[in-house]
């Protein structure tokens, strides 16, 4: 067992803590002490994610409603999209994921439990318990001074070199980048990627590299627009009457082979069913705030249509990681506003106001330096 220097320094340190819809708190709280094949990471960057103000909001997929038990399993510390320097480890962390102290990791946001059905399948994003940093009981988060990464979690080196909030990009944009393989996205296709924020433009980034025939970004945003053509888009829209005509006159008429949805948004998918042509694919990632109600008739009668999920971002990670160091993500463009710890709740009001940011980084002090 190394020596865990942060024990030595301090035995507490703060951490947000999220005890309910609205009700998070900047605490003072132990110091984790890591136990056999657990790495004791210093937080440098964790990004706030929709999901993240979907949970502060109070939606009922977190905390349950007369259908469901909520996934948030307060109080716990959030976030989920972070990287890190290892403070401590074992001989068997250090074995399990070829890291050492002083190193910068971007880790998996799922914990797999390596005994469900779907993680003995491979299947390890699906995974049935699906404990995710940040929200669960076994999983706390990155928003705190130092975070555990339990044995089971999947630990990424991060060259040294980007800025830590950039860094922290790898947890979303692998998640696009898996939306995009979900599309099948290929040289031939007309791609329409609604929504240009941090998931959409990944997407975009993602397409981007699998030269399609054309690249269609939609928000209606204008600073999102340009970040999206920054990011590739060849073409930029506004939702409204002439998106249609503009991706009708793009594909002969015909529609767009694959659209990527990363608005959140029911229009976002009454837009997809509409601009699709037929047989096209259908990739949903987004999470909604409300049902979507649409005239399901398109999908078999109408087009013959592929609908398909996505989620996490499995076996994207090191692709994630090799395009935010070689400089193809546009990262100073994406992440809008840094803050540090204490100012948490500016960050979240930032993050959920409509038009202001892209993506919100909060920087506990291991990522001030
Ligand atoms: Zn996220
Ligand atoms: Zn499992």
């Amino acid at each position: 067992m190394t020596a865990n220097p942060a024990r030595g320094q301090m035995a507490e340190m703060d951490a947000v803590r999220c005890h309910g819809p609205r009700d998070y708190r900047l605490e003072r709280v132990p110091v984790p002490e890591p136990g056999p094949g657990e790495i004791l990471l210093r937080s440098e960057a964790v990004g706030i994610c929709g999901s993240d103000l979907k949970c502060y909001g109070g939606a009922p997929m977190f905390w349950g409603d007369e259908t469901r038990t909520g996934y948030c399993q307060p109080p716990v510390t959030p976030g989920h999209e972070f990287v890190g320097r290892v403070a401590a480890l074992d001989d068997e962390a250090r074995r399990r994921h070829g890291v050492d102290v002083g190193e910068r990791v971007a880790v998996e946001q799922i914990v797999p439990c390596e005994s469900c059905a779907y993680c003995k399948a491979g299947q390890y994003w699906l995974c049935a318990p699906h404990d995710i940093f940040g929200f669960r009981q076994r999983t706390p988060g990155a928003m705190g001074e130092f975070m555990l990464v339990p044995p089971a979690a999947r630990v990424h080196a991060f060259p040294a070199g980007l800025p830590p909030s950039h860094a922290a990009l790898a947890e979303p944009l692998s998640c696009s980048l898996h939306a995009v393989d979900r599309g099948e996205v290929g040289a031939d296709d007309v791609v329409v990627v609604a929504g240009a924020g941090p998931i959409g433009l990944g997407m975009v980034l993602g397409a981007r590299r699998r030269q399609p025939r054309a690249l269609v970004a939609i928000d209606l945003d204008p600073h999102r627009r340009s970040v999206a053509e920054q990011c590739g888009a060849d073409v930029v829209l506004e939702p409204g009457d002439d998106v249609e005509t503009t991706v009708l006159e793009l594909t002969d008429g015909l529609g767009c082979d694959v659209y990527l949805d990363a608005t959140g948004h029911p229009a976002g998918v009454t837009q997809g069913l509409q601009l699709l042509r037929k047989r096209g694919r259908f990739v949903e990632y987004g999470v909604f705030g409300q049902p979507v109600t649409t005239d399901w008739t398109v999908i078999g009668d109408g087009k013959e249509l592929d609908i398909r999920g996505a989620h996490l971002g499995p076996g994207q990670w090191p692709t994630a990681i090799e395009m935010l160091s070689t400089g193809e993500v546009p990262a100073d463009a994406i992440v809008t506003h840094e803050y540090p710890l204490d100012r948490f709740d500016e960050a979240f009001e930032t993050a959920g106001t409509p038009g202001k940011a892209i993506k919100v980084s909060i920087l506990p002090p291991g990522g001030q330096q």
